[in-house]
């Protein structure tokens, strides 16, 4: 059984990963992490969940994370560094979920890697981990006369765009054909853009209603075009993977995975 901490425990997913933690026999929630000033601190992390009581408040101190043997972080990315040099210096595993770091954010999150295991996936479902490796094989059996274009939609009070996972689907298609996502990445075409170059990779956010995440990729040439599209209907399916991850991490050596390591589809 490994003990976890969720770190952003009173947001949609830290909502997510309690429910789904209460199904899982591999892990138990121990700690419910929280900003400080959050005003349902002191609460029973399980009633704000809507389960029955859990026994573990929601806390705004760093100090109640001691208990765990693995952090689970999806909270906001200003703060993921913070989270990330505290599970390396007390030896937990990091399950991070939070998405839309900055470069220099990243790097704190590698360096926290060359001491604990970290598992870090915009993405933590099964379903959207096979889609990664789907887009990559296309994308390598396919020529550059195939435009690839992705789509991602998500509910209103998302905070970055595109998401982790278009992006995630960005470096899966250029991974496999050998591209720099840097050099073809075409973000929210507006105005007098000219014709498409070949080889461009389109990536465009949509912003509406409740939508948990929807993500296509299309390969488009003369005369037919492929979709892949993966669709998440609940946020257990991230939930549930990273409380896998979580319990899959713990007792690893140090080091850097993803999704695809703890699924077994690496
Ligand atoms: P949310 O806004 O509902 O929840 C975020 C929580 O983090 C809030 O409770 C907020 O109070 C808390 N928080 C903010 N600042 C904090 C701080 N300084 N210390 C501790 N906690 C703090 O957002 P959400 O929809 O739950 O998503 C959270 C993150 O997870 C986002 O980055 C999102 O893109 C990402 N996400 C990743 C996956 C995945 O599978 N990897 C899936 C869904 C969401």
């Amino acid at each position: 059984m490994t003990k976890v901490a969720i770190l952003g425990a009173a947001g949609r997913m830290g909502g997510a990963l309690l429910r789904c933690g209460q199904r899982n026999d591999d892990v138990s929630v121990v700690a419910a992490y929280d900003r400080p000033d959050h005003p349902d601190t002191g609460k029973d992390a399980g009633l704000l969940a809507g389960l029955d009581t859990l026994g573990v408040p929601l806390s705004g101190d760093l100090a109640t994370l001691s208990a765990a043997d693995a952090f689970i972080d999806f909270s906001f990315h200003a703060v993921v560094p913070d989270h990330a040099a505290l599970a390396a210096r007390e030896g937990k595993a990091f399950v991070l979920g939070t998405t839309g770091l900055t470069a220099d954010e990243e790097t704190a999150v590698h360096e926290a890697a060359t001491q604990v295991p970290v598992v870090w996936a915009p993405n933590m479902s099964l379903g959207v981990n096979v889609l990664f490796s789907l887009a990559e094989q296309a994308a390598r059996i396919l020529d550059l006369d195939y435009d690839i274009e992705i789509v991602e939609m998500h509910h209103r009070h998302k905070k970055d765009a595109p998401s982790g996972t278009a992006l995630g689907l960005a470096k899966s298609v250029t991974a496999g054909r050998d591209q720099a996502l840097d050099d073809v990445a075409n973000y929210g075409r507006v105005g007098d853009t000219g014709a498409r170059p070949r080889g461009e990779i389109g990536i465009h956010a949509l912003r509406g209603g409740d939508v948990v995440g929807d993500h296509t990729v299309t390969f488009a040439t003369d005369g037919e075009r492929i979709e892949l599209s993966h669709r998440a209907s609940s946020r257990d399916a991230f939930a549930m993977g990273a409380l896998k991850a979580a319990a899959w991490a713990h007792g690893r050596p140090a080091g850097m995975y993803d999704m695809k390591a703890v699924l077994g589809l690496a």
